[in-house]
């Protein structure tokens, strides 16, 4: 396995639409490889997602995950809320379950060192591919929803200052830990 560089804002894989896998492709050796190496790249730099646009490969698959933070022993609830079942998916399809939103923040290992609030789909229903390319199908809520939501934009081209309502959030890493969280926050 290797750790793969990720691309930043700028470099025009992360604009562009990513293609989607055929099932025979998901086993084949490369991309096995690839997913293999997306873990941890996004373990390495601490993300809770990674989608292959931000690895240079223009495929429509990503991961994602984190464990609960057992340490911190205040706010169990949002620490349970903050933690992602690992995942892989591929040619993820999502459709939204009601009409309920929710606003917090988002970072991202593409642009690094900054976080803004974004609004986003507090339910979603998910169809994809498994890493062994199984037909797969998902219900997440809160986070996990948020998470999912931030990857397959990755792989239309979508950023997430795109889905910002106004710019007025938009803050450095060191200022959001000084003003505007007690615990650090993942990029995605
Ligand atoms: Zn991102």
């Amino acid at each position: 396995m290797s750790i793969l560089k990720v691309a930043r804002m700028g470099h025009p894989v992360l604009r562009a639409r990513a293609k989607p896998l055929e099932p025979a492709q998901i086993k084949s050796d490369p991309v096995q490889q690839l997913i293999d190496d997306m873990l941890e790249t996004m373990q390495e730099y601490q993300g809770v997602g990674l989608a292959a646009p931000q690895v240079h490969a223009s495929l429509r698959i990503f991961v994602a995950g984190v464990a609960p933070n057992l340490d911190d022993e205040e706010d169990d609830d949002e620490d349970e809320e903050h933690s992602v079942p690992l995942m892989v998916l591929i040619n993820p399809e999502i459709a939204v379950i009601g009409g309920d939103t929710a606003d917090d923040w988002e970072g991202c290992l593409s642009i690094p060192d900054i976080r803004g609030r974004v609004t986003r789909a507090r339910e979603i229903k998910v169809k994809a591919y498994d890493r062994r390319g199984r037909r797969i199908e998902i219900n997440a809520r809160g986070f996990t929803a948020r998470v999912i939501q931030h990857e397959t934009d990755h792989l239309d081209g979508v950023l997430f200052f795109d889905r910002m309502a106004s710019f007025e959030t938009l803050t450095f890493l060191d200022e959001f830990g000084k003003y505007w969280s007690r615990r650090p926050a993942a990029e995605e």
